[in-house]
């Protein structure tokens, strides 16, 4: 923390508490150099990341927008309303533990995948021939051949 008066990276902490019920730490500082005092505050940042879009569009990040894709995914599969929120509740998750401010389309498609992958393998091929739009018959094969290898193995164990 550079200090607004003079720019010296040199500050010390005389005190430091938590204010607004424990969400931000404020602390006193003091520069090092010329001797100002100042106050910074600091929270967790736990906004969710801008979508940047295939064709470099950026858009806020938009929940319904995923949980319609899940319902459309899962529909007519034994898949309960709690389990689509605690796939939504994991995703999001995930997306504000990057710390990133942006994160890419297909980025937020490959966590969907993930997750649907262990949930049910219909739902999954559902969604991943849609988001992915696999380039040809190939690829979607391989991916699919993947998954049968999987379950072969844990079968095994
Ligand atoms: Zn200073």
């Amino acid at each position: 923390m550079h200090c607004p008066f003079c720019s010296n990276s040199e500050t010390k902490v005389n005190d430091s508490r938590l204010v607004s019920e424990g969400d931000q730490v404020r602390r006193r500082r003091e520069c090092l150099k010329c001797g100002e005092r100042f106050t910074t505050f600091e929270s967790a940042e736990l906004v969710l990341p801008r979508v940047i879009k295939n064709n470099g569009i950026r858009q806020p990040f938009d929940e319904d927008k995923l949980r319609n894709g899940l319902q459309r995914a899962l529909e007519k599969r034994p898949v309960s309303v709690e389990e689509i929120d605690s796939i939504l509740n994991r995703i999001t998750h995930q997306l504000r533990a990057t710390g990133e401010r942006e994160v890419k389309t297909r980025a937020v498609g490959e966590l969907v995948m993930q997750a649907l992958r262990d949930l049910d393998e219909v739902a999954y091929v559902r969604f991943a021939s849609v988001y992915r739009s696999f380039q040809d018959v190939n690829e979607f094969r391989e991916e699919i051949d993947k998954m049968g290898k999987k379950r072969g193995k844990s079968k095994k164990n």
